[in-house]
């Protein structure tokens, strides 16, 4: 009744009619909601007492110290309907804020009335729809759907029509303003009227009087029009039993179809010629057209002449007057259209086929057309929930996304221990390391082996089901986040490294496979897998690819995308395809390995992968290079890749990066120094050791005030441990941490710090950096807290600013992280409208119905951040 949302919404309406701090707490004495978000979950001891003693109560400044969590100032009980739902409070001088603590307090339980009353209202109508559509569907009235009728007071004896309205407008949906109109205009309490989707309203009428029918019509349409710019096409079905209005519908859709057409309001009863049209199969339509014109199909000219003859009434002056050409050039045509087809437009039997031949290519044609335009606009607009539930769950509830059978085919393909309903499976999956993001899937499922996978996959595809495929959920952009609902994939079952080819340097590897465990195993056999995210304790390979992560040693040795040789793919239809290979070379056809690394489980499910392997490098050093000066230690790396060394890390940390790494690892990395560099270099021993040299030279040049070499295993180890720790490290100052992943070419380095700095000032937020400034990769990270909207909000701003200076410096909007759903409404910028329409031809191609990982990667709006929450 009184839930967080509604409290939420009290407080700020209130908020801004007084100027005290307000709170509003639930009968168990806890804060839901108030203007000073930290005392939000705090217990209330005054307002506890107020819910048990239900009168209010006066806070002084000595009950300050007496009872929990209180403030001086008014404690006020919430009725409803005679109980105490909750308690209001006012903080300031009792002697000021009393006068109007009723006033607010009335002012309150008036907002939970008319939020009750408003909810209920919605309920009934939903109610009354779903019972509708059980009436229409009904062939055999059960006891149950009488008692329904009953309680909606809706008369089974009298007779009705089914009426059906549509809005013209694709784009345009009934409004909730629409939709009260639209009752006061249709104002007879006899007859049922619901909405029907989103741009459909639905009658059930009892009046049998056609003509008073008719201006009742025209009278909604024209006031529609008037009052909301819309158009309606109106479809009548025949007036007819109440228990059998499966009939009527049926007659009131085919109507519609024809008022689509004509414009007209319909009645099905005065259909003839559509009516017979109406059943015949759209086979047996093609058919005729095969028959009949398929010679003519791709000659408009001839096409036209033919419409434009019917258009006349088959006069062959009017036709030439109005094709504007001589009427022998007609009779030319008209021989021309006997020789293709052998049909004389003399014969009446020849002309009447071939007039619905005509009439069958232009319906298929308008159909295309129609379907090819409402997807397009569904594309963009991302598909309105309802009205997708609505075309496409034929039968089901609007927001059951898995029916009772879809799960028992689930449960049959994978079996029951590996399918997962409960809250509390679906609450593990509804996030990953994204911070601000939350969405239920319906279901969790683990299948075992990629036959299993296909078979998910189609059902999915017939269903139109979301399909998130996850590995170890750590990405950065709510890449895993089911912000459409559906199922989530896990590769747990999957996780087997099948082969390791000493001849051919691979390792052929299941998705579910840990990045570390891979890298151990092959280590173990002399052999190197270069990729290295600092996750890579939990990453999977399967996330690994789709997101073609980089680590630390990418400067040298590139991305995941490096190492990808072939792939077996489930696409989104189920079909199993294999891409590349073991081969060094191989150039048959497109490129599709490359094509699915970094799709982020958008194009199909990969289920192996086969990935290559280097000789693992003779000799390895590690360095750290200290800087009192945050841009030297930025020229340090641009200065070393210009001197032509690329060793095999470059690492930065800034001051702040530093002291919380150091508070977290504890190996005495230097606290006081404004930057840090660590490099690595590996290979040959003298190579290694002439690099290192040469950097150790480099660094001191721009001013490096120490350079140290670590002199043993474990001490390179501590401070390559420290670096990955980074991000944990900084996870611990505060409850939000918001990293980023801007990218820019390594001669811009410095000028990216410098920007990241003066960004900074100027939003007075508190940035530490870190990142693989080799690569020219950084990761400006932001320790902060969601509730402060205040600080998030200037902490977009500078985020946002951060982005368009890297693609100012020539740089990305993310190096390794991906795009998911964070960076999508950034991608544009990146890529231009045309490169995203071309990705999205992609999208099309491989899923046509949107159910591979739907909103990542495209963005459904220009807001940059957004909480999310289903
Ligand atoms: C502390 C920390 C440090 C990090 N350091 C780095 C770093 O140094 N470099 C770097 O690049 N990233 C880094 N990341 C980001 C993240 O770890 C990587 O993106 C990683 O590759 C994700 O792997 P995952 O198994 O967790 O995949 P998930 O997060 O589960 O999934 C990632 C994407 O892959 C898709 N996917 C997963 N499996 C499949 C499959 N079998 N088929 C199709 N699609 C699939 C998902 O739908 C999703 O879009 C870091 C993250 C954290 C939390």
């Amino acid at each position: 009744m009184l839930s967080p949302h509604l409290a939420k919404k009290i407080v700020s309406d209130v908020r801004r009619l007084i100027h005290e701090d307000l709170i509003i707490v639930d009968t168990h004495g806890i804060i839901i909601a108030s203007t000073n978000p930290t005392r939000v979950g705090q217990f209330h001891e005054g307002a506890f007492l107020v819910c048990q003693e239900k009168q209010k109560r006066i806070i002084t400044k000595e009950d300050e110290g007496k009872l929990k969590g209180v403030k001086a100032g008014i404690n006020l009980p919430v009725f409803f309907h005679g109980d105490v739902i909750g308690v209001i409070g006012i903080t300031g001088d009792p002697a000021n804020v009393s006068p109007y603590g009723e006033l607010l307090k009335k002012m309150t339980e008036l907002l939970i009335q008319e939020n009750y009353y408003t909810e209920q209202l919605q309920l009934e109508a939903r109610a009354l729809e779903t019972f509708v559509f059980d009436w229409l569907q009904a062939r055999e009235w059960s006891p149950s759907l009488h008692e329904r009728a009953q309680l909606f007071h809706i008369d089974l004896a009298c007779s009705r029509r089914v009426i059906i309205a549509s809005l013209n407008e694709t784009k345009q949906t009934i409004s909730v303003d629409m939709w009260k109109y639209v009752q006061i205009v249709w104002s007879d309490a006899r007859d049922v009227i619901v909405r029907w989707g989103n741009d459909r309203l639905l009658i059930l009428q009892t009046d049998d009087d056609k003509e008073r029918t008719i201006a009742k019509l025209k009278t909604m349409q024209r006031s529609l029009l008037d009052k909301y710019d819309v158009t309606l096409h109106i479809g009548c079905g025949k007036m007819g039993d109440s228990k059998q209005v499966y009939h009527s519908y049926k007659q009131a859709e085919r109507a519609l179809h024809i008022s689509k057409q004509t414009g007209d309001i319909v009645f099905d009863e005065d259909l003839r010629l559509d009516m017979c049209l109406e059943d015949i199969s759209p086979a047996t339509k093609q058919e005729l057209i095969k028959r009949t014109i398929e010679p003519l199909i791709h000659d408009e000219e001839l096409l036209h002449t033919l419409r434009t003859l019917f258009a006349n009434d088959l006069s062959l002056k009017r036709t030439a007057e109005a094709l504007h050409i001589h009427i022998n050039t007609l009779h030319y045509r008209l021989k021309k259209i006997q020789d293709y087809t052998k049909l004389n437009v003399r014969h009446l039997e020849h002309i009447i086929t071939l007039y619905l031949a005509i009439r069958f290519l232009d319906e298929t044609t308008k159909k295309i057309m129609c379907k090819r335009f409402i997807f397009i606009c569904l594309y963009i607009a991302g598909f309105p929930a309802f009205l997708y539930a609505y075309s496409t769950n034929k039968g089901k509830k609007v927001d059951d996304m898995i029916t009772e059978q879809v799960k028992r085919q689930f449960i049959q393909i994978v079996g029951a221990e590996n399918y997962d309903d409960s809250k509390a499976g679906r609450l593990v999956y509804s996030y990953d390391a994204t911070p601000n993001f939350q969405s239920l899937p319906d279901a969790v499922i683990a299948p075992r082996n990629t036959k299993e996978v296909s078979e998910i996959v189609k059902i999915c595809n017939n269903e139109r089901i979301p399909i998130v495929p996850r590995g170890s959920g750590t990405n950065l952009c709510a890449g895993t986040c089911p912000t459409e609902g559906g199922i989530v994939i896990i590769f747990k079952h999957m996780n087997r490294i099948l082969e390791i080819d000493e001849e051919n340097l691979t390792v052929t590897v299941q998705p579910g496979v840990i990045t570390l465990d891979l890298i151990q195993a092959v280590e173990a056999k002399g052999l190197f897998y270069p990729p290295d995210p600092s996750s890579m304790k939990i990453s999977t390979i399967g996330g690994n690819i789709n997101e073609n992560s980089g680590g630390l040693r990418g400067l040298k040795y590139g991305v995941t995308r490096d190492y990808v040789m072939g792939l077996e793919v489930v696409l989104a239809n189920g079909d199993i395809i294999r891409t590349g290979g073991k081969l060094a070379k191989d150039v048959a056809g497109y490129d599709l390995t490359r094509l699915f690394v970094g799709s982020e489980g958008t194009l199909g499910i990969i289920t192996e992968a086969t990935l290559k392997l280097i000789p693992m490098p003779e000799t390895k050093q590690t360095m750290l290079a200290l800087y009192e000066d945050l841009e030297a230690a930025a020229r340090s790396v641009s200065a070393i890749i210009a001197n032509k060394i690329i060793p095999t890390t470059l690492e930065f940390l800034d001051q702040p990066t530093l002291q919380v790494v150091e508070s977290f690892v504890n190996i005495g990395l230097p606290t006081d120094v404004k930057a840090v560099l660590l490099i690595e270099q590996d290979g040959p021993k003298e190579v290694v050791e002439r690099d290192m040299e040469a950097m150790a030279r480099i660094c001191r040049e721009q001013h490096a005030i120490s350079v140290q070499v670590a002199q043993t295993e474990e001490e390179a180890n501590n401070l390559r441990t420290a670096r990955r720790s980074a991000l944990s490290a900084l996870a611990r100052l505060k409850p939000t941490t918001i990293l980023e992943d801007a990218t820019v070419p390594r001669s811009q380095i410095a000028n990216m710090v410098k920007a990241i700095n003066d960004i900074a000032k100027k939003y007075n937020v508190n940035i530490c950096t870190f990142g693989h400034a080799g690569d020219g990769n950084l990761h400006p990270t932001c320790p902060t807290d969601v509730r402060d909207k205040d600080e998030l909000h200037r902490v977009e701003q500078a985020f946002e600013d951060i982005f368009a200076k890297a693609i100012e410096l020539g740089g990305t909007i993310t190096g390794e992280h991906g795009v998911g759903v964070m960076k999508a409404p950034y991608l544009e910028w990146k890529l231009g409208k045309e490169g995203i329409a071309a990705m999205q031809a992609i999208k099309r191609a491989l899923d046509p119905n949107n159910i591979m990982n739907p909103g990542k990667v495209f963005a459904k709006s220009t807001r940059k951040r957004v909480v999310i929450t289903r």
